[in-house]
């Protein structure tokens, strides 16, 4: 029997909350940094004290209207932030400062990468607003709150319900969070929530334009997560229609313990949460010319980046991703390859031996050699100075020192033997030992002529020339037949 085609079709929309890297809060001048001591980073404006006014951060607006052009929005002249009402002890104030009808930004889209090809995805707005503090439950049985985090900046991406499932919503998450972190906006962490999203998720019968009832998915903290909880969210819906049922409107919770998906709370709407213009705070105005600034610095995005590294230096695609998967591992590979021009050798390199040494935190990466050394290692392996083991060798030596690779090939003596007439003798006596494989490459097989070169490495402690050393043994199999 054929499988069953699918009944219904999934869609999915995503809100991201991606914090700005800010040194200071959103309307205060208290530090944002992670891991401090609880409610160490307040002030009366952030613990919300009465008389205590905002006063907004001139840089999280300039990181904003930057993501935002990246994601292709509008930046409008005029945007509105507004309070959004709510009762929860981490929000002092009892308001959030958010945007509401007047965002700073609107109607955008993303590009990803999914089974048929490219895809846009519609980016219906991005908004500034401010997070909230962290409740912390049983702490010996009680639940205590640490401010540090209310008021620093956020964006929110509010993507359009184009995905149909949950691998692209994973690609759609993953291709959004190296577009900011390669405008430097934001660290894409997911675990320390500063990069983190609300999936919601519909189902409706194949064929039918109007959208079905949705759910919102919360406590999404890994791509694995964000992924298993809209998959077994599909798979709920599923049964409940199929019994002829219906989805109601509500927040749910993923459990990655179990895999399941529970009822949080019955969805909120915006009429909920009294929003109204915050009378503290002007409008936010936002010149013309200062949008046109921040546009011509947006730079190549990774995506576009990948696909050149694939067609204009030849490199694999896995290679490409690699290399643009960290905006410091691209800096990095950008600042070898203005110094040595075989990309391809580069990128090898790159994507082993250094990434294996390289130490990530957020948006920065300590990495073993500097450009300037891995440079002149490939340099002198390109010139036939050193040979492929030896290069290895010399690698180890450089790999957290100062040292330069030329000092190393000189302290070590290393040469290369490259002349004919040192490395025949050897070749010949490789070639005697084995006459079999000898009459294998005779007989075509010219893969084995790779044996035989190993075996010359091998005599001559890598130190012979694998092109010479090639050339040489392929005459001698030919002359001797
Ligand atoms: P709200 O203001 O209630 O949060 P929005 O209309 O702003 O609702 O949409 C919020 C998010 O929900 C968007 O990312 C959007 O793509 C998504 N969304 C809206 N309707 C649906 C639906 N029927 N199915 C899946 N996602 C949806
Ligand atoms: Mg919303
Ligand atoms: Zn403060």
């Amino acid at each position: 029997m054929p499988p069953m085609p699918a009944r219904y079709e999934p869609v999915i929309g995503l809100e991201v909350h991606a914090q700005l890297l800010t040194r200071t809060k959103l309307f205060c001048g208290c530090s944002t940094g992670f891991g401090a001591a609880p409610n160490s980073h307040v002030c009366p404006t952030c613990l919300g004290l009465p008389g205590a006014l905002p006063v907004l951060n001139g840089r999280a607006v300039e990181m904003a209207i930057f993501a935002a052009l990246a994601l292709g929005c509008t930046v409008h002249e005029s945007s509105v932030f507004a309070r959004k009402n709510y009762f929860y002890p981490d929000l002092p104030k009892g308001y959030q400062i958010s945007q509401y009808e007047l965002p700073l930004a609107t109607d955008g889209h993303l590009e990803i990468d999914v089974d048929e090809g490219v895809k846009r995805v519609g980016i219906i707005r991005v908004h500034m607003e401010e997070d909230a503090g962290k409740n912390v439950h049983g702490v010996g049985g009680d639940s205590l709150v640490d401010l540090n985090r209310a008021g620093v900046p956020l964006i929110e991406i509010v993507g359009a319900p184009e995905l149909s499932s949950a691998a692209e919503a994973a690609a759609y998450m993953r291709t959004l969070r190296d577009v900011l972190s390669f405008l430097g906006v934001n660290d894409g962490n997911l675990e320390e929530g500063s990069f983190r999203c609300d999936a919601n998720v519909s189902l409706r019968p194949v064929g039918q334009a109007q959208l079905g009832t949705r759910t919102e998915l919360k406590n999404l903290n890994s791509f694995r997560f964000l992924s298993r909880a809209i998959e077994v969210e599909i798979a709920r819906q599923t049964a409940i229609l199929d019994a002829g049922g219906k989805v109601d409107q509500e927040t749910r919770s993923y459990d990655p313990d179990k895999n399941v998906t529970r009822t949080l709370r019955s969805k909120e709407d915006a009429h909920d949460y009294r929003y109204f213009p915050d009378p503290d705070l002007p409008p936010l105005r936002v010149a013309p010319h200062s949008v046109e600034q921040a546009r011509s610095r947006l730079g190549e995005l990774p995506r576009a980046r990948r696909g050149r590294y694939e067609t204009e230096l030849g490199l694999s695609a896995q290679a490409a991703a690699t290399l643009t998967g960290h905006p410091a591992l691209t800096r990095y590979f950008e600042d070898v390859l203005s110094r040595h021009a075989d990309a391809v050798r580069v990128a090898n390199w790159v994507t082993t031996e250094v990434l294996r040494g390289a130490a990530i935190h957020g948006l920065e990466a300590e990495l073993p050699v500097s450009a300037a050394q891995l440079s002149e290692l490939l340099d002198l392996l390109a010139a036939g100075k050193i040979s492929g083991k030896q290069a290895k060798d010399v690698y180890a030596a450089v790999e957290g020192t100062s040292k330069m690779p030329a000092e190393v090939v000189a302290e070590l003596g290393l040469t290369v033997v490259s002349s004919e007439a040192d490395l025949a003798p050897i070749c010949e006596r490789v070639l005697a030992e084995h006459p079999a494989q000898v009459e294998q490459v005779r007989g075509g097989k010219k893969g084995v002529l790779g044996f035989f070169v190993g075996q010359v490495m091998k005599a001559t402690g890598g130190k012979a020339d694998p092109r010479v050393v090639s050339q040489l043994l392929e005459r001698l199999i030919n002359q001797t037949g």
